[in-house]
């Protein structure tokens, strides 16, 4: 189970679940080779196929980037899990080479046990607990969580009581993109005019592809 618990609060007669945003790569390759698979790709232009070696894929690698022949970045994919509000996921999904599988609050009725019947919310880093903003907010979400329930408990089905669900609730968004997708994705969102929470994960998620495909985004770092 990949959700992170935070903190449950409880003030009087207020009670929240909050969670944390978090990214994870659901990587499917052998590093290396998926790798020296772009390589093939690359010498292929060149029909230079002879010329590779145990590590020559790092170099040639490097200058695609520097030279930005993108498209020769394109020939694998990788794949994210997202678990943000559903704010900072309606900015994900506007990079338009992604492939997106996102949690339905359509078809999800969270008012079932399975799901607690409770709705989950993420805190504004900028909201701190236990100070007055923070009692509006949690007021507020408290007060529309009751709202949705209210509604699916009058026969209201999720996909119309979802309305009443602030933009903090919690979703999970799994994401596929080529590197030189995420390459654009990372160039906008690890920025410092980014908001908050979508820049925290994708300085997390580069972190993550830098360990083990650092000649295809090193320099982004
Ligand atoms: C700091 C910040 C503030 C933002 N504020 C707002 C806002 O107030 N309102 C708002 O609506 N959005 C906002 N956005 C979202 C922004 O407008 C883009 O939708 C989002 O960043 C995706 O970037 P993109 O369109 O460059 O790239 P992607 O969709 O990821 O595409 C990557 C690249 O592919 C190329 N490309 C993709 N599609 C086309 C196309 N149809 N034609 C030509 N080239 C294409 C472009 O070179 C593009 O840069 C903001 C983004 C950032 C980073």
């Amino acid at each position: 189970m990949l959700m992170n618990f935070h903190a449950e609060w409880n003030q009087g007669e207020i009670s929240l679940r909050i969670v944390k945003s978090s990214v994870k790569l659901l990587d499917m390759y052998d590093p290396i080779e998926a790798m020296k698979h772009i390589e093939s790709r690359i010498r292929n232009c060149y029909k230079s196929e002879d010329k590779s070696t145990e590590d020559s894929y790092i170099r040639m690698l490097g200058k695609m980037i520097d030279s930005h022949h993108y498209s020769t970045l394109e020939h694998i994919s990788f794949t994210a899990k997202f678990i943000c509000t559903r704010a900072c996921s309606h900015q994900i999904v506007r990079h338009r080479h992604g492939s997106y599988s996102q949690e339905s609050q359509r078809y999800i009725n969270y008012s079932r046990g399975k799901f607690g019947s409770e709705i989950q919310v993420m805190q504004p880093p900028r909201i701190m607990t236990n100070t007055p903003e923070f009692v509006i907010w949690s007021k507020q979400i408290e007060s529309a969580e009751k709202a949705y329930l209210d509604l699916i408990k009058a026969g209201i089905k999720a996909q119309d009581a979802r309305s009443v669900l602030p933009n903090c609730a919690k979703t999970e968004l799994d994401v596929t993109m080529n590197p030189r997708a995420w390459r654009d994705f990372f160039k906008l969102r690890c920025s410092p005019h980014a908001q908050d929470e979508i820049r925290m994960l994708a300085k997390d998620l580069l972190e993550q592809l830098c360990l083990n495909y650092y000649p295809l985004f090193g320099d982004l770092k």
